[in-house]
């Protein structure tokens, strides 16, 4: 990657995004994860980082972004890694495609209705889905925690799930998930 060869995608440069906790870098063990799924170890996250531009992202226990700083500049958007780490994939319920597959989107109004790009409005969705949003009478909208829900209209709605978990196991196993 530090050769700079490898092009861009979707607007990044060629970029790994790994998101972990604080105290499970500073115990040096267990798993981060990428913006693919992939598990990594933290050994070799630790590794890759020696050499990495660094961007660093922090978000709250509620998974709201707070912050995003950068090591050097990278004439990149900082709003596509922070919805990597937060999102990893398509928020849509049961979508399984990647970060790396998937573009931004406004999750409570569209720019062209007048949205905003407050880094608390954005989400991720894949090519199938954001064209859902534009065509078709579906919505999004953000949760108090953060958390994109995809809203039915009212002759599909069924009770489904509102919500993806499928980038997000580790909330399933929250004590206090609502
Ligand atoms: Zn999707």
């Amino acid at each position: 990657m530090a050769s700079g060869e490898l092009g861009h995608h979707n607007g990044l440069p060629t970029t790994v995004i790994v998101t972990t906790t604080l105290a499970e870098l500073e115990k040096g063990a267990g798993h981060a994860v990428t913006a693919g799924g992939t598990l990594i170890p933290m050994s070799d996250l630790i590794r890759m980082a020696s050499h990495a531009f660094h961007y660093l992202c922090i978000f709250d226990g509620n998974g709201i972004p707070l912050h995003l700083g950068r090591s050097k500049r990278l004439a990149s958007p900082g709003q596509r890694i922070v919805m990597l780490a937060k999102d990893r994939g398509c928020t849509a319920p049961g979508c399984t495609a990647s970060g790396y597959q998937c573009q931004v989107h406004h999750a409570t109004l569209d720019w062209k209705r007048g949205g905003n790009t407050d880094i608390e409005d954005l989400t991720l969705a894949c090519g199938p889905h954001n064209r859902l949003i534009e065509n078709t009478p579906w919505t999004t909208g953000k949760r108090g925690d953060g958390i994109t829900e995809w809203i039915p209209p009212p002759a599909l709605d069924c009770g489904q799930s509102r919500t993806n978990t499928y980038h997000h196991p580790e909330r399933l196993l929250a004590p206090d998930d609502p």
